[in-house]
C-alpha cells in the first residue's frame, strides 16, 4: 500500500485490513481512534475496541511535525524506531512497549498501548515518587548498552549491528540542535530575555566551546553501543510498578554516556523547576533530596549492573579473556573496568551538561520549566541550570563518582 498519512477514520480501516492486528480486538464493530501525539515529530493514534483492548499506531509524517511541511524529514525514522524497539525488547524485556506490527511503506509501527502508565515528566512536577524506577531504568541502561557494545560482541558482530543503525537524518538533528545551533546565532533559538547576559557569556566562553566541540566529536564518532539517543523524561512512561522506555527513533551506534546524561540532566532540570513549582520549603527540599538520591541510585545501580554483566559475559573482542592472562592480569582487568566505567561517568557529565545548556538556549526547552509563566521565577531556575551545565562540562575530567556531579548541583542551587 502506497504511503498516505492516516487520520482518526482511516487508521481504523487500515487496522481492520491487517489480519494479524484485527485479531487483537474482541470486536471489529466499535473501534474508535484518537490522535494523542504530543511529540515533536510523528502522529500517534490510540485505537480502542471499548472492551479493554487497544493498540498504539505511530506513523511518521514526511516532515517534522513541530515545524510543519516546510521542514521535510525522511519517513525511515520509523524503521529505526521499530528496529530499536525489537532489539530492546530482546535485551531488556518488559522495559519497552511490545511491537505488534511494522509497515514499511506506510511508515508506521503498531505497538502496545501503555494506558496504565504516564509520561514521567508530568508526575515529577507533582512531586510523585517512583520507588522502583532507579532499579528499572538502570537495568534498561546496563543491558541495552552492554549487550550492543564491543565488550559483549565480536568485532564483526558489532560492525554488522552498527551498519543496521546508520541513522543519518536523526543524528543530524541532535548534532545541530544539541551541540551547535544553541551556542551560536540561529533563527530557531529561543530563550528567556532575562538570560541575555548569561547566554552571551556561554557563547563566547572559549574553554566551554572547545569542550562542547569535543563532546560533539564523541557523539559523531564514538560508536560504543546502540543508544536510545533521546532518553529524556518525556521518553519514559511509568507507574508505581512498571517502567517503559518509548520513542527510540534517534537510535544509532553512539556513546553510552549520551543516554545516561540525558536522563539525569532531565531529572536535575525537574529538581530546579521546583524552586518555582514548590514554594513550601519543606516539601521542596524533601522532593529535591529525593531527586538527587534518584540520580545517585541510577548511576550507582547502572555502574554495578554494567560491571556485573561484563564480569559474567566477557565475550567481546574488547578485550578477550586471554588478554589478561598473566600474573596480576585479573587486577589489571579490574583496573581497566574501573577506568572504562569512570569514563562513562565523565561522558555522562559532559553530555548531560551540553543537553542542559541547549534546553536553556536552543530550539526546545522542557515542559517542567516552560510551564513557569513568571519569567523572573523561571530565570532563577534557568540561571542555575546554565551554571550547572557549564560546570559539568568544564570539570568533567576530575569526576570520579556521582557525588562529584551532585555536589555541583547543590553548590549552584544553594541547597
Ligand atoms: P514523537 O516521536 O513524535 O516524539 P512519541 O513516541 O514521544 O512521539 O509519542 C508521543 C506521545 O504519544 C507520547 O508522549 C505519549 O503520550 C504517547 N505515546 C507514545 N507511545 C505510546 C504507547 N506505546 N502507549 C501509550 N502512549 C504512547
Ligand atoms: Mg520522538
Amino acid at each position: 500500500m502506497a504511503y498516505r498519512a492516516l487520520d482518526n477514520d482511516t487508521v481504523i480501516d487500515y487496522l481492520l485490513n491487517q489480519s494479524s492486528i484485527s485479531d487483537l480486538f474482541k470486536t471489529d464493530q466499535n473501534l474508535t481512534a484518537r490522535e494523542i501525539g504530543d511529540g515533536n515529530l510523528n502522529q500517534v493514534f490510540v485505537v480502542d475496541d471499548g472492551l479493554g483492548n487497544s493498540v498504539i499506531v505511530k506513523q511518521a509524517l514526511p516532515y517534522l511535525r513541530v515545524a510543519g511541511d516546510s521542514w521535510p524529514l525522511t519517513l525511515e525514522r520509523i524503521h529505526f524506531e521499530t528496529k530499536a524497539l525489537k532489539l530492546q525488547n530482546e535485551l531488556a524485556p518488559g522495559l519497552v512497549p511490545q511491537v505488534y506490527d511494522y509497515d514499511e511503506e506506510m511508515a508506521l509501527v503498531v505497538m502496545e498501548n501503555l494506558n496504565r502508565h504516564e509520561l514521567m515528566r508530568k508526575p515529577l512536577v507533582k512531586r510523585i515518587r517512583f520507588p522502583l524506577f532507579a532499579d528499572h531504568i538502570s537495568t534498561y541502561l546496563a543491558r541495552t548498552l552492554f549487550f550492543t557494545s564491543d565488550l559483549y560482541l565480536s568485532g564483526p558482530q558489532k560492525k554488522s549491528l552498527q551498519a543496521q543503525f546508520i541513522n543519518p537524518d536523526l543524528c543530524k538533528i541532535q548534532e545541530d540542535f544539541v551541540f551547535t545551533h544553541p551556542f551560536m546565532d540561529s533563527p530557531e533559538n529561543q530563550w528567556n530575555p532575562l538570560l541575555d547576559d548569561e547566554i552571551a557569556k556561554v557563547r563566547s566562553n572559549g574553554d566551554l566551546k572547545i569542550s562542547i566541540a569535543a563532546m560533539k566529536a564523541k557523539y559523531m564518532t564514538e560508536g560504543q553501543a546502540i543508544i536510545h539517543s533521546d532518553l529524556h523524561t518525556g521518553s519514559i512512561m511509568l507507574n508505581e510498578f512498571d517502567t517503559r522506555v518509548i520513542d527510540p527513533e534517534f537510535g544509532f551506534c553512539g556513546p553510552m554516556g549520551f543516554d545516561i546524561g540525558a536522563l539525569i540532566e532531565n531529572i536535575i532540570l525537574n529538581y530546579l523547576s521546583h524552586f518555582s513549582h514548590t514554594p513550601q520549603e519543606y516539601e521542596r527540599l524533601s522532593y529535591q533530596e529525593y531527586l538527587l538520591d534518584l540520580v545517585r541510585k541510577i548511576w550507582n545501580l547502572f555502574a554495578e549492573k554494567f560491571e556485573k554483566l561484563w564480569l559474567e559475559n566477557p565475550k567481546g573482542d574488547l578485550m578477550t579473556k586471554g588478554y589478561w592472562d598473566y600474573p596480576g592480569g585479573s587486577e589489571d582487568f579490574a583496573r581497566y573496568q574501573k577506568w572504562y566505567i569512570n569514563n562513562l561517568l565523565r561522558d555522562t557529565a559532559g553530555f548531560g551538561g551540553c543537553k542542559m545548556l541547549r534546553r536553556m538556549m536552543g530550539i526546545v526547552s522542557v515542559w517542567d520549566i516552560t510551564i513557569i509563566k513568571d519569567t523572573a521565577k523561571r530565570a532563577v531556575c534557568e540561571k542555575m541550570a546554565i551554571r550547572i551545565g557549564t560546570r559539568w562540562i568544564l570539570e568533567r575530567d576530575r569526576f570520579n563518582c556521582i557525588e562529584d556531579l551532585i555536589s555541583i548541583v547543590r553548590e549552584e542551587s544553594g541547597a
